[in-house]
């Protein structure tokens, strides 16, 4: 939660949801990540995977977080794995600032059907709006190798 948020007394909800103050929500959580189903499904399987800290958007990320990042994606593939769907399938990625509904970074996890035209639009790869987690982790690789590489 930024600074302006506490002062202006607004909680930020997935912090709420993930300090269990929304009961009946969590489907996962540890000391670093949580997970809970969307609420606004847009395919068959839609389940969302947060840092518990507050780390605002993925603009706010650096290399330091990708052992966090692995950790989040390995855990959307678990998920999906449980609820029947295929690794290859499912499709992981994230909205794209000023694109994200809730300022706190949030893994979307897909698996199934689309439920319509629109929604596949919303969370299709390679759009300003959304980035593919994969293509997330391989930026923050190569900033990890040139901060080695300056610090020679
Ligand atoms: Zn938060
Ligand atoms: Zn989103």
């Amino acid at each position: 939660m930024t600074l302006l948020d506490r002062a202006l007394c607004r909680p930020c909800i997935f912090c709420e949801i993930v300090n269990g103050n929304v009961p009946n929500k969590l489907i996962y959580k540890d000391d670093e990540i949580a997970a809970f189903e969307d609420i606004n499904p847009a395919a068959e399987a839609h389940i969302l995977i947060v840092p518990v800290a507050h780390i605002r958007n993925i603009k706010s990320l650096n290399s330091e977080h990708t052992s966090l990042l692995e950790k989040m994606r390995l855990k959307g593939v678990d998920l999906l794995q449980d609820r029947g769907y295929e690794p290859q399938s499912s499709k992981l990625g994230f909205h794209v600032p000023p694109f994200n509904t809730v300022d706190h970074l949030h893994l979307h996890v897909l698996g199934g059907e689309m439920k319509s035209k629109y929604r596949k639009l919303k969370y299709e790869t390679g759009r300003m709006w959304y980035q593919d987690m994969s293509q997330l982790q391989k930026d923050l690789e190569r900033q990890r190798k040139a901060s080695q590489t300056s610090r020679l």
